[in-house]
C-alpha cells in the first residue's frame, strides 16, 4: 500500500493571512503547524497499512516541511521547479493520493483562494470545467489511475473537492470570514481529525483492493486493476482526453509572452488555449505557461 501526499500551507489549520506564508516568524510557525498536520496523514495512513508513504512539499519554495519533525518511514520531496510541480512524481504505482492544506480556486469566496498563481492566473478551465488546484491536481492523480482519498484544507477547499468527487473524504479545519480570517481549529485539533481521516482513507482501499482481488480470483476478471473515480463520482471527473486547457491571465501582456509556445491558441486578450493528448504533458506546459507570464507581470 503506497500513499502520495501533496502538501500546501494555505489551508492549513490556523493559517489565515499572507504574512504566514512566506518568511519571518509568524511563517516558521505555519511551517510548523503543515509539518504537524502532514505528520498526523502519515501516522493515520501508517496505522491504516500503508507500507510507503511519500510527501511532496508543493508550497511556494516548495522547502517549508520540517523534516527532522516528520515521523519515521516517509519520504519527502523538497524543492522546485521540479516536474508536474504540487503533483512531482505522481505516478501509476502510487494506490492512493491526499491533498493536504488545499485553498480554494481564484474568484471563489476561499480563504487566500488562488490557481497556482495569485498574480498571473484568473481563471483555469480543463475540458470546460472551472478548475482551482484541487481539480487541477486531483486530475493528475486520476489521469494516473490514483484516486484521491483525502482533501484537507478550509471549508471552501473541501467544497471544491466534493463538487468534483460527492463521496470524497475531506477535513475541514477552518472557516473563511473573509480572504484573511476564518474561524479554525486548533493545530492539535486539525491533527487528531486528519489522522482519523487518513487512517479511515487507506483502511477503505485496503478493503476495496482485497475485495476486489476476492472477486477477481472467484470471477477470474483481471486482477490488479483500480477505479480512476471513486465511488459517487460525477462521471465526467477526472476529465477523459483529449485535455483542453483555457488560462485566463490577468494581464494581456502575459498572453502575449505565452503566446510564443507552441501548441497555444490565443482566444482572446488575457486568453491562452492549449490541447494536448496526456495531462502530465498539457500541465508542464501550464508550469512553462506560468514561468513566462511570471517573468513579465507588470
Ligand atoms: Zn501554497
Amino acid at each position: 500500500m503506497r500513499v502520495y501526499i501533496s502538501a500546501d500551507l494555505e489551508g492549513v489549520a490556523g493559517v489565515v493571512s499572507p504574512g504566514q506564508l512566506m518568511s519571518g516568524p509568524a511563517y516558521e510557525e505555519a511551517c510548523r503547524w503543515m509539518t504537524a498536520e502532514v505528520t498526523a496523514a502519515v501516522r493515520g495512513a501508517q496505522r491504516a497499512g500503508a507500507l510507503q508513504v511519500m510527501v511532496n512539499d508543493a508550497h511556494e519554495s516548495m522547502t517549508n516541511l520540517r523534516l527532522e519533525e516528520l515521523p519515521p518511514g516517509v519520504e519527502v520531496i523538497s524543492g522546485k521547479p521540479k516536474a508536474l510541480g504540487m503533483m512531482c512524481a505522481i505516478d501509476e504505482g502510487w494506490d492512493l493520493a491526499f491533498l493536504l492544506g488545499c485553498h480554494a480556486r481564484q474568484g471563489s469566496g476561499g480563504l487566500l483562494s488562488h490557481s497556482y498563481s495569485a498574480a498571473t492566473i484568473a481563471r483555469l478551465r480543463l475540458n470546460g470545467c472551472e478548475v482551482g488546484e484541487v481539480g487541477f491536481n486531483a486530475a493528475l492523480a486520476g489521469g494516473c489511475h490514483v484516486p484521491v482519498g483525502l482533501v484537507t484544507g478550509d471549508a471552501a477547499a473541501a467544497a471544491e473537492a466534493l463538487e468534483l468527487f460527492p463521496a470524497i473524504r475531506t477535513v475541514a479545519v477552518k472557516w473563511a470570514c473573509g480572504r484573511q480570517s476564518a474561524r479554525t481549529l486548533t493545530p492539535g485539533e486539525a491533527c487528531r481529525r486528519i489522522e482519523a481521516a487518513a487512517a479511515e482513507a487507506v483502511a477503505a482501499t485496503v478493503a476495496k483492493k482485497a475485495n476486489d482481488a476476492g472477486v477477481a480470483s472467484t470471477a477470474g476478471a483481471p486482477s490488479g486493476t483500480r477505479d480512476v473515480i471513486p465511488a459517487g463520482a460525477i462521471a465526467s471527473w477526472p476529465p477523459q482526453p483529449p485535455y483542453t486547457l483555457e488560462v485566463e491571465f490577468t494581464s494581456p501582456v502575459m498572453a502575449d509572452a505565452v503566446a510564443y509556445m507552441p501548441m497555444t491558441r490565443r482566444e482572446g486578450p488575457c486568453r491562452i488555449v492549449m490541447e494536448q493528448a496526456e495531462l502530465p504533458a498539457l500541465f508542464r506546459a501550464f508550469q512553462a505557461m506560468l514561468t513566462i507570464a511570471g517573468a513579465v507581470a507588470p
